[in-house]
């Protein structure tokens, strides 16, 4: 039985007709009535963007803030592999069904269906709405779209834009949002940082927002506000995420009413550039996309492996049987491309049994030299009529091809390695990449608090427990494009008559007062330590106990451990400068602090799941082979956290049911 606290709001109804029916029949407003509705959107990256403009165009008076200088810098930008959707433009299979099975197998049934189900179904849309605004799309010799392969699937369904679909598609969403600022529809407040949001009677009506240049603090008023703030990696100090992503917003909504569902559910991607020393703030992604054409391994035989960290070796020496392709060997059906747990679980079986191959000993191959030659290469070849290509001929020929799929990833990797990956095999080793878990939304992406909604990787609606790769993309514009402009009228409808509430009301003075508080406490400590110290020393806490591998005893004492360094924090941090100024260490301390208290629910939520599923991997619960093993029994719910006080929460369950899918102990042998 699911909680009484929450309600999913999923319509009723054949799977396949739920969204068409729903939107079909949910209330309107009329669009005289739109001109007086205000909305707050928090965040400009695909979601928020996407949202935002889509509303203004409605009619909707739309106030947009982040943090950054533009909104063209939102992390969306950094998106590289690509955007899912059931075109089946390859002809291979194909569906909005099979999209959908995929997500919640992915997910490792631990995702509602209809939303699934849903962002299946716009899925094509997206990149029909992307290609209108110009996203500048690969395509075919023919002209028509092209596809790759990402994980979790075996069908070409991902679209792309060489490795840099994440900020093609920003600057479509983008170009749309700024039609709207042009028109007058939308007002950007660029450099604003959302510090809470204000509820009046229980009903979220506005924010308390920090201008980031001047110091100085703004109340605004909305009807509806949407947090489109993005995912909260960061709290492990070490991620792929933009250094600026942080958990402040959906904390602050947490804080004051709306619950956080599944905080365990971390993605850690399999394929990033290992951690070199701990000067390091960030970890640079390697796009799963190259999982399509590279073949992944390490040395069959351990003293080769002992051999190569010690520099004695060069791996391109090891003939083709010396090498074990770990996850074709495991895994025959998907092979290389296992979802990102599997994969990155098997990097880590791998390198923890003494097979790494840099000198921390964490990190495996990543190679194209197979493909390069026998793949493009033969084709490549066959094409110019050149019957019997030598090795250096297919190499060459095939080199080309790489270049043009994948030349700006094979850039980005020399320049932060040193190493050319064209004449070298990559090193790669899973980073924390993405978090499925978020604010707690119904089917309308409301939180528990009305008024209050989250899209993109800040609400938790769509993955489960393991996100597929090329997916974020897709739910961030599907919820800002296709779904919430229909499910905010359902809310909305009834707020015809509110007339815009004066920012003057005791609600707004107080939320106000409380963010000069807390900055001024910031800055009154003057202790000694600066705020990476307790990001980094968090961060590795996060790791340690609540990263790839979890257990009881890890757990338990993390919590214990982020409690002291969140007392530490607050007694002996060092925040210089000043409050009305541009602060750059201040913005710091404020979203080092959530993080502080995020940890500790993000344990909590590992500790109280005794299962493992998806990227969520308790050790004490797994296969004799060394697989997740789900309680469906007990576990098949998402857990919607309520934060009580800080340091106590209430567990309310949200039971997921499946009526179209069997649910079964997931496999990709
Ligand atoms: C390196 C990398 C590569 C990726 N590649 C892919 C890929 O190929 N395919 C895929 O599907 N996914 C990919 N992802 C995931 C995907 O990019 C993200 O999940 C997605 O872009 C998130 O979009 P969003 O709109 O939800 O949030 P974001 O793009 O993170 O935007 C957040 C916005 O909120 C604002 N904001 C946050 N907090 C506040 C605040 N307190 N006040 C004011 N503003 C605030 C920010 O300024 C920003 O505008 C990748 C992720 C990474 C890290």
């Amino acid at each position: 039985m699911s909680s009484s606290k929450i309600t999913s709001k999923i319509p009723e109804g054949n799977l396949e007709q739920k969204w068409s029916k729903y939107r079909s029949t949910v209330p309107l407003v009329n669009p005289a009535n739109k001109r007086s509705i205000e909305i707050i959107v928090v965040g400009s990256g695909l979601a928020g963007a996407s949202a935002a403009s889509t509303l203004a165009e409605l009619g909707y008076k739309v106030k947009v803030f982040c943090f950054q200088d533009s909104a063209r810098r939102a992390h969306s930008i950094a998106a590289q592999g690509g955007i899912n959707a059931a075109k089946n433009y390859q002809n291979d299979g194909d569906s909005v069904y099979r999209l959908f099975y995929d997500t919640i197998k992915g997910g490792d049934y631990r995702a509602r269906e209809a939303n699934v189900y849903r962002l299946a179904e716009v899925s094509t849309n997206i990149i029909d709405q992307s290609v209108a605004s110009g996203v500048p799309f690969a395509r075919e010799y023919g002209g028509l779209l092209s596809n790759r392969s990402f994980g979790g699937t075996q069908v070409q369904r991902t679209f792309y834009a060489a490795g840099q679909t994440g900020q093609q598609l920003l600057l479509g969403a983008y170009s749309g949002l700024q039609r709207q600022v042009g028109m007058g529809a939308v007002q950007m407040f660029a450099r604003h940082e959302m510090l809470d949001v204000v509820n009046i009677d229980g009903v979220c009506r506005g924010i308390i927002a920090r201008d980031l240049v001047s110091g100085k603090l703004e109340r605004h008023f909305g009807h509806a506000v949407l947090l489109c703030t993005g995912g909260y990696g960061n709290v492990f100090f070490l991620s792929t995420n933009a250094m600026g992503s942080n958990v402040t917003a959906a904390w602050k909504a947490h804080k004051k009413g709306a619950m956080f569902a599944n905080p365990c559910f971390t993605q850690i991607h399999p394929t990033c550039i290992p951690v070199s020393g701990d000067h390091q703030s960030k970890l640079t992604l390697m796009s799963e996309s190259l999982r399509n054409d590279g073949r992944i391994w390490v040395p069959k035989r351990k003293e080769d492996a002992e051999a190569i960290r010690a520099g004695k070796l060069n791996p391109n020496q090891l003939k083709e049987e010396e090498r074990d392709y770990y996850l074709e060997r495991r895994y025959p059906a998907f092979g290389n491309l296992v979802p990102r747990d599997v994969a990155s679980r098997a990097a880590k079986e791998r390198c923890d049994a003494g097979f790494g191959v840099n000198k921390t000993g964490e990190a495996v191959y990543l190679d194209f030299a197979f493909n390069m030659k026998y793949k493009y290469g033969k084709i490549e070849a066959t094409k110019k009529g050149i019957s019997n290509p030598t090795e250096e001929q297919l190499k060459s020929l095939g080199h080309e091809v790489i270049k043009e799929k994948y030349g700006n990833l094979f850039d980005m990797y020399q320049q932060i390695t040193g190493v050319n990956p064209y004449e070298n095999p990559m090193m790669i080793y899973p980073a924390v990449h993405y978090t499925m878990g978020g604010l707690w939304v119904d089917y309308n992406l409301m939180t528990t608090v009305p008024g209050l909604y989250a899209l993109g990787e800040a609400n938790f609606s769509d993955h489960g427990a393991n996100r597929l790769g090329a997916s974020a993309l897709m739910q961030g514009l599907a919820d800002g494009y296709f779904v919430i402009p229909y499910t905010i009228g359902a809310y909305l409808n009834n707020e015809i008559r509110t007339k815009a509430i004066s920012t003057d009301h005791e609600a707004f003075v107080a939320a106000e007062k409380a963010v000069q508080d807390r900055i001024d406490r910031f800055l009154s400590i003057k202790g000694s330590k600066s705020v990476d110290y307790f990001h980094k020393k968090l961060g590795k806490i996060m790791w340690d106990n609540c990263g790839m591998a979890r257990n009881e005893t890890g757990l338990k004492e993390a919590i214990e451990a982020i409690k002291a360094l969140r007392n530490e924090f607050w007694n002996d941090v060092r925040v210089p400068g000043a409050a009305n100024e541009l602060n750059p260490e201040l913005e710091k301390a404020g979203r080092v602090a959530d993080f502080l208290e995020l940890g500790e629910l993000m344990c909590l939520d590992a500790l109280k799941r005794n299962e493992s599923c998806g990227g969520h991997f308790r050790e004490e619960y797994q296969t004799e082979e060394g697989e997740a093993l789900r309680d469906d029994e007990n576990f098949k719910y998402v857990a919607a956290w309520e934060m009580l006080e800080l340091g106590n929460w209430e567990l309310n369950k949200e039971d997921l049911i499946y009526d179209n899918i069997k649910i079964a102990q997931r496999s990709y042998k």
